[in-house]
């Protein structure tokens, strides 16, 4: 058994509470690759941001997840080595889908566990949920839960379709599970294609995509009912057009591909929402840099050439999440 603790990582419990009333919300990086990892404790730091690295499944079986776990640790002293005295720096499961799953992750350093029991029955859930809860809370980790399901492809999540979060339910189930926040359902989506072109309107201009908003009155009725309860945003990239162009301008295909506009996120953050989950926009700013740094230099082949643009515009992105979107900055 490794503690968070002696790692110098912390729970998620007084970042929430921070964050709710300083409205403001915690960004959630996912990351699988060192240059991730370096780029999202550097912008961490240069904007005094806590934040919270996040794992899934998908990245556990890419990159090994004691691999993962010792760069949890690094992140924290690489943090302090760039100058930051007490980062405050969450590693969490992204997606965890059983209690094993998070029983393994909390015994070997994991600060905060999601249990994703949304696809069960609102009875199996509360019951998985607690049963996690009961386990993390001995361990002074804390736990996020999911009521709702979105659509979109995370690794191995996917569903089909999504259906908001009921609000009538979210009383029961934070009581009965005792769960330290929640995520919930109200439109956002997993992946860089969050919208099929029929649920969209498409701009005469620029022909681009042009995404239906969040339901914010789902949202507005879950705080009613939990008033200063953490609330989660999964599926929240933003899917930049400038990404998107420069991928498809070097070789690239995505058409279509898009995200949720980031004046809408904006303002969940300023809400209850105190988690927002970013994970395909680094992607797509690590792939736009690479092919374009491929397609002006054909005869490079050493990775650090191709991988420090890269990580230098995931960086340039965490920071412009962190401060334009989040409002996360200067928190410490
Ligand atoms: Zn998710």
């Amino acid at each position: 058994m490794v503690s968070y603790k002696k790692l110098g990582l912390v729970n998620t419990k007084k970042m929430f509470a921070k964050a709710v009333k300083g409205g403001y919300a915690i960004p959630a990086f996912n990351f699988n690759t060192m240059e991730q990892m370096q780029a999202i404790v550097q912008a961490a730091v240069e904007t005094k941001s806590p934040v919270i690295m996040q794992v899934s499944k998908g990245a556990r079986k890419y990159a090994n997840p004691t691999i993962l776990r010792y760069m949890a640790e690094g992140a924290v002293q690489y943090a302090k080595e760039l100058g930051c005295k007490k980062p405050q720096i969450v590693l969490h499961l992204d997606h965890g889908d059983s209690f094993e799953t998070c029983k393994s992750c909390i015994d070997s350093g994991f600060s905060s566990v999601m249990i994703d029991g949304s696809s069960l029955p609102f009875k199996d859930n509360i019951k998985l949920t607690k049963k996690v809860v009961n386990y993390a809370h001995k361990h002074d980790v804390t736990v996020e839960a999911e009521l709702g399901v979105l659509a979109g492809v995370e690794d191995e999540v996917q569903a089909e379709e999504s259906h908001y979060t009921k609000p009538e339910e979210v009383i029961e189930f934070a009581t009965k599970t005792g769960c330290d926040s929640l995520a919930i359902s109200i439109g956002t989506s997993h992946g860089a294609y969050k919208f099929k072109p029929e649920q969209c309107t498409r701009d005469k201009k620029t022909g681009k995509l042009v995404p239906p908003p969040l339901a914010f009155d789902v949202l507005k009725a879950v705080e009613k009912k939990l008033p200063g309860f953490p609330i989660v945003l999964h599926g929240s990239s933003s899917v930049p057009q400038e990404h998107v162009d420069t991928i498809n301008k070097f070789g690239g295909k995505l058409p279509d591909a898009v995200g949720i506009p980031e004046e809408q996120l904006r303002k969940a953050a300023k809400s209850a929402v105190c988690k927002i989950n970013i994970d395909s926009d680094s992607r797509l700013a690590m792939t736009a840099a690479i092919r374009k740094h491929f397609a002006e230099n054909p005869g490079h082949f050493d990775p650090r050439q191709y991988l420090t643009p890269a990580r230098e515009a995931m960086k340039e992105l965490y920071i412009h999440k962190i401060v334009k979107v989040l409002g996360s900055n200067n928190k410490l």
